[in-house]
């Protein structure tokens, strides 16, 4: 049967493949790899894909292939550079024409007019970020092949009008993860299984969340090739979604439309998308959809971000298969688009695809029919946009000098100087200016210090700078949001910041800043450390808990003071210097366990990316591990990350997975857990996962947001205000309002009733306590949420006694996604103050739950 599938794809590639070579000195892909791409059950991995790229680059003189950066795994990443062997020679003129076409400040018309007429359209593709769409490496080696060597329209066309930037894979660690656990599993009871682990090694799919904050190597790759090399015009992204609706998305998208975006910007996305459904009807390829399913609204994503720097961001789509396995769709199986309804034709959806096998290889010849088209339109009119993308950098810088914001600012007296060193250097790396000013600055009637940073609205990124540092007001009528509806950065990080409504004094002295470091200079920090002290530190200061953790492994005791007006600090050594001073006494580092299922988690992925951020020790503890019991040989604390009650118990069923991964922590592991606390370990758990320690532990809370009554509650993912307890220990030093990310699965809590400690037979003295409460009035910071009520003033931390140990549940996650820097210390706090052998002061009044 194999074989027969295999004759079929041969002959339908022939009949629709890209145009036969015009160079035959080139090595085509089918050659490369001894096989047609996309042929069934085969998938090239990226030690193909990458030499197929290096030999376009040796034999064709329109392509340019060029190792970028490596890998979070260690492997190389890949620029393939196409375009005619003219163009190429002049590169640096053409990037230096596109990059007067993004930043037109200070340019003469004599300037602009060259640019646009001796320009060329830079056309940026990136494929298959997320790993299990695995249509696209295979895609780009057969576009690329075209694009380099046919004669055929529209490529030799665009060769001459179009300079195309390829990243062949932006995740090649992902490929070679699924391609090898594929060819393990084809052909046996598991073929295309899910992944044992993530397919980005800290992010999985949220490598598409990664966008601005760009905590991974491969985001910052090519972050700094669009926004400080290229400069490009036209971004397409390409994707595969799941197998039962339309067979390709192509733009335009669904709203809400986000304000910050340019309207040409967005015009041109809606153009050149219904162009590509029109070529693509016509060439026969059925079931494309437009106008559904995914929208502008959120930043962070991968075509997102490039639409915030005045570039036209496409997204493409495609139905998947099984990894390479074909399959079969009765016409009877298929849904129509989201939104949509019924199967049926519709202005979103013309030609509704008929059913029946769909294949890799389809998806390769859906790809390449938009990229064809996309070639063709703007090979067609090249000079159409550039000027498009001049007349929006232009609108961009004006709306910055003539509108509020004018600018914002970020005072040097803020209390994490290691926070704002972050968000400058994600902001430089995406092509923001930033800068420091020599003299006080005044803005809006308040005086700021001298070394306050100054971001000017007047750039061509700032409608990218205004969508990360403004408030997200998500549209109240209309649809619940795709992804996040708010991301509100700086509060995110805990950085204070001021946005400028009047036009700032023309005659503030501002310094360009060129690295994060040197942004920070000037920064003091905490009043109460003297410069230079190391015997004293700030808990305010994130980089203190880096330190604290290299204190501990020297076996240097720290003392973190908790009451009067050196709360918050830490001190060297184990004696507090004051009489009257409370104190937590920290000994040594706590040995930490992460429990990691046999599928990638992306919370625990995140997990693990602050823990080796901050250069925390950790130990990975699989199902098999926990099952086996005896945890407090291996651990001092164990953190579950934000995973499903059922996931937990059952993990992946029998029969979908290798015995040897199957199952999941009930019973022995979970009573493992429960014998490690109660014999004195901590146990700390996130998100989805804390009702199943609440159940395992009979903790007396009631998650407020599953009770029948409030089945209104929702909040997919906004930036919400906790205050923490007063009078705590634990919570010492901290500001009186932090930043929290609240998402799908989140939970706030009150104490049970009583009566209902009695009806499930709860122990009497449920020794709880609340150390961090949603704010009890307004409670959205930045976002949209559905009745805030239901949370308002109810905990989202809590700390339980059981047996000897503890247990800290937080509701929200403190380390999402990386964004939520001013959150982290809470959960350090967590992990380290009830560590053994720590002395710590009793709580002056117990703060209950509600
Ligand atoms: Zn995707």
């Amino acid at each position: 049967m194999r074989t027969l599938l295999c004759f079929a794809v041969v002959v339908l590639t022939v009949a629709v493949g890209p145009p036969v070579a015009a160079q035959p000195a080139v090595t085509t892909p089918t050659e490369h790899l001894g096989r047609v791409p996309g042929v069934d059950f085969e998938l090239a991995d990226w030690g193909e894909v990458r030499t197929y790229f290096k030999n376009l680059g040796d034999e064709s003189p329109n392509a340019v292939t060029t190792t970028i950066g490596t890998t979070t795994e260690g492997r190389e990443f890949l620029l393939t550079v196409i375009s005619s062997a003219e163009n190429l020679a002049r590169l640096d003129q053409l990037k230096a024409y596109s990059k007067i076409i993004c930043d037109p400040r200070g340019r003469t018309d004599a300037e602009k007019q060259e640019a646009l007429e001796n320009g060329k359209v830079f056309l940026f593709v990136s494929c298959a970020m997320h790993a299990t769409e695995t249509a696209a490496p295979q895609f780009a080696m057969e576009f690329a092949y075209a694009l380099a060597t046919s004669d055929e329209e529209p490529w030799a066309s665009a060769r001459d009008n179009v300079v195309v930037g390829l990243f062949p894979c932006l995740n090649p660690d992902g490929l070679d993860h699924v391609v090898d656990w594929y060819r393990r599993t084809v052909g046996t009871p598991y073929e295309a299984t899910g992944l044992l682990k993530l397919y980005q090694y800290y992010a999985g799919h949220d490598n598409n969340r990664d966008w601005f904050m760009l905590t991974q190597a491969e985001t910052r790759i090519v972050t700094e090739q669009l926004y400080s090399v290229w400069f490009p015009q036209v971004y397409w992204d390409v994707h595969q979604q799941g197998s039962s609706r339309e067979r390709m998305f192509v733009p335009p998208f669904r709203d809400p439309l986000n304000p910050n975006l340019d309207p040409a910007i967005i015009s041109g996305i809606d153009a050149l998308g219904s162009r590509a459904l029109l070529d693509m009807t016509r060439d026969g390829l059925s079931g494309v959809s437009t106008g559904v399913s995914y929208d502008m609204w959120w930043n962070g994503g991968n075509r997102n971000v490039p639409v915030r720097h005045n570039i036209i961001g496409l997204l493409t789509e495609a139905a998947s298969v099984r990894i390479a396995s074909p399959i079969f769709l009765p016409r009877g199986d298929l849904s129509g688009p989201r939104g949509l309804g019924q199967y049926a034709p519709s202005n979103r959806f013309p030609d509704p695809w008929p059913g029946g096998w769909w294949r890799l290889r389809d998806i390769i010849d859906y790809e390449l029919a938009f990229g064809r088209s996309l070639l063709g339109s703007l090979a067609r009119e090249p000079r159409y946009w550039l000027a498009n993308a001049l007349g929006a950098s232009e609108r961009v810088i004006r709306k910055g000098e003539d509108e509020a914001p004018r600018a914002w600012v970020i005072p040097s007296d803020n209390r994490d100087p290691a926070a704002v060193r972050r968000l400058v250097d994600v902001l430089l790396r995406s092509g923001v200016e930033v800068h420091v000013s020599e003299d006080t600055v005044e803005a809006d009637g308040r005086p700021y210090p001298a070394g306050s940073l100054v971001i000017l609205g007047n750039q061509p990124y700032g409608s990218h700078v205004k969508d990360l540092f403004e408030v997200q007001r998500y549209p109240e009528s209309g649809p619940p949001p795709y992804d996040v509806s708010g991301w509100t950065l700086p509060a995110l990080l805990g950085v204070r910041r001021i946005e400028v409504m009047h036009a700032l004094d023309d005659d503030l002295d501002l310094e360009r800043v060129t690295t994060a470091t040197a942004a920070v200079a000037a920064f003091g920090g905490d009043p109460r450390v003297e410069p230079g002290s190391t015997g004293i530190r700030s808990s305010w200061d994130t980089d203190t808990w880096t330190a604290l953790v290299h204190e501990l492994a020297a076996e240097r005791s720290m003392t973190l003071i908790t009451t009067g007006e050196r709360a918050g600090l830490f001190v060297a050594g184990a004696e507090a210097p004051e009489d009257d001073e409370q104190r937590i006494v920290l000994g040594s580092m706590p040995r930490i366990g992460l429990y990691s299922p046999w599928r990638g988690n992306m919370d625990e992925g995140w997990m693990r990316y602050l823990f080796d951020t901050l250069e925390y020790p950790y130990l990975t503890l699989r199902n098999e591990m926990l099952r086996a019991g005896g945890l407090s040989d291996l651990i001092d604390v164990l953190v579950i990350p934000s995973i499903g009650p059922g996931q937990l118990d059952s993990g992946r069923p029998e029969g979908t997975i290798p015995d040897e991964y199957a199952g999941g922590l009930a019973p022995e592991g979970a009573a493992a857990i429960e014998e490690f606390v109660r014999g004195g370990g901590t146990l700390i758990g996130l998100g989805s996962s804390t009702q199943w320690v609440i159940d395992l532990l009979r903790i007396a809370l009631v998650d407020v947001t599953r009770e029948p009554e409030t089945s209104e509650f929702s909040c997919p993912g906004s930036v919400l205000r906790g205050v923490p307890a007063p009078d705590h220990a634990f919570t010492a030093g901290l500001p009186p309002t932090i930043a929290l990310f609240f998402s799908s699965g989140a939970s706030a809590w009150r104490e049970m009733t009583e009566k209902e400690r009695q009806e499930k037979d709860y122990p009497d003295d449920p020794k709880l306590e609340t150390l961090l409460r949603y704010a009890p009035t307004r409670v959205l910071l930045s976002g949209w949420i559905e009745q805030p009520q239901v949370i308002e003033g109810r905990a989202g931390w809590v700390r339980a006694g059981y047996g000897k140990g503890r247990v800290h549940l937080f509701g929200f996650r403190p380390q999402y996604r990386g964004w939520t820097q001013a959150a982290f210390p809470l959960l350090l706090r967590a992990l380290l103050f009830d560590a053994p052998g720590v002395e710590a002061p009793a709580p002056t009044e117990p703060a209950e739950p509600d």
